[in-house]
């Protein structure tokens, strides 16, 4: 049978080539699953192992992390992107501690209720942590099957998704689920690749049917093209006379949420300072054209005193505070500019 042919040629694969020893692979307890499930969305293995190990090093379980504070959460998040997920973990932990006793829920039904976890990251966590058979479909996945099974359709419309989860299901055997979970992704992330699929090396390439039409560059589907607007911005790095400079806490939810950023203003025309170069950052839903403009600032005539939800930084700040890599950048720069003047 085709399926089964399947999930054992990638399991031989996965015993011989697939990655054994990375870090929550070892005592993969559904904590340190979780915590990797969610590093791991968007973002690549070897970004996500350093920021892996700090975040278990300072939040060696879930009370741990449900007490601490959502700024030191944020704060390890910086530069790993997407936000939400360090947010969504955070309210999680809370959720765990108070509804679970703090022990992360066995049930797959209670799983997917909490933030920041979808059906296939809920699977991943419970095939991982447990044992247990739950068919998964992340990008990498529903890259693999799209074109194992030359499935035409852009993967992200529902009725290509309810496909693609009945061939997860089809293709999940039923003994060594935590073994093929990281098989299929692994297949996914180094031989099944989105630009140039390595097809030779690949342990089903007798059956796949992409591979057999030549169609392994053009499916998936890709997304309609739809145009991103550009939305321009400047933000305004006040200085003051102690070479501090002023931070505001962003909304909660959003772009950046409840991470620390310099004031923004849509119009450039009205604030006089320095014009830094222009910085350009994609989203989801649009382009950021970013100026940084530098203002001298008095400290004393400045209206806004320090508070919770906004403060004058300096590199020595005491607070761990959360910050988004350009504005880390920006504040890198600006004061190794100043050491070094
Ligand atoms: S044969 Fe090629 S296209 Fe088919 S699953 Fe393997 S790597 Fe992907």
């Amino acid at each position: 049978m085709r399926s089964r042919h399947f999930s054992q040629a990638v399991l031989a694969w996965f015993d011989q080539y697939g990655r054994h020893h990375l870090p929550w692979q070892q005592n993969p307890t559904p904590y340190r699953v979780w915590i990797s499930e969610i590093m791991l969305q968007q973002t690549r293995v070897n970004t996500v192992i350093p920021y892996f190990q700090h975040f278990i090093e300072r939040f060696k379980d879930i009370p741990t992390l449900a007490n601490s504070s959502r700024n030191e959460v944020l704060h390890l998040w910086s530069g790993l992107g997407y936000y939400a997920r360090g947010r969504n973990l955070h309210r999680s932990a809370q959720i765990i501690a108070n509804e679970f006793n703090g022990i992360f829920p066995d049930k797959i039904e209670e799983v997917i209720k909490l933030p920041g976890i979808g059906r296939s990251t809920a699977g991943a966590i419970l095939a991982q942590s447990h044992q247990q058979r739950h068919p998964i479909l992340d990008g990498n996945v529903k890259r693999v099957l799209c074109r194992f099974d030359a499935i035409q359709g852009w993967p992200g419309t529902s009725i290509i998704t309810k496909q693609l989860w009945q061939l997860a299901d089809k293709y999940t055997p039923q003994t060594r689920s935590r073994a093929y979970t990281q098989a299929i992704m692994d297949l996914g992330a180094t031989i099944c690749t989105r630009s140039s699929p390595a097809c030779s090396l690949c342990p089903v390439q007798k059956i796949c049917l992409s591979k057999q039409q030549n169609l392994q560059t053009e499916l998936p589907t890709p997304r309609p093209c739809k145009k991103r607007p550009t939305k321009t911005a400047y933000a305004l790095v006040f200085k003051n006379e102690q070479n501090e400079i002023y931070l505001e806490q962003r909304p909660p939810t959003g772009v950046w949420g409840g991470l620390w950023s310099f004031p923004e203003v849509t119009n450039g025309k009205e604030p006089s300072g320095h014009y830094l170069a222009t910085q350009h950052h994609t989203f989801s839903h649009y382009h950021l054209e970013l100026t940084p403009i530098i203002i001298q600032s008095n400290k004393q005539s400045h209206t806004v005193q320090d508070s919770s939800t906004a403060i004058w930084y300096t590199p020595f700040h005491s607070n761990k505070l959360g910050l988004a890599a350009p504005v880390k950048r920006l504040l890198n720069q600006l004061f190794h500019e100043e050491n070094d003047s």
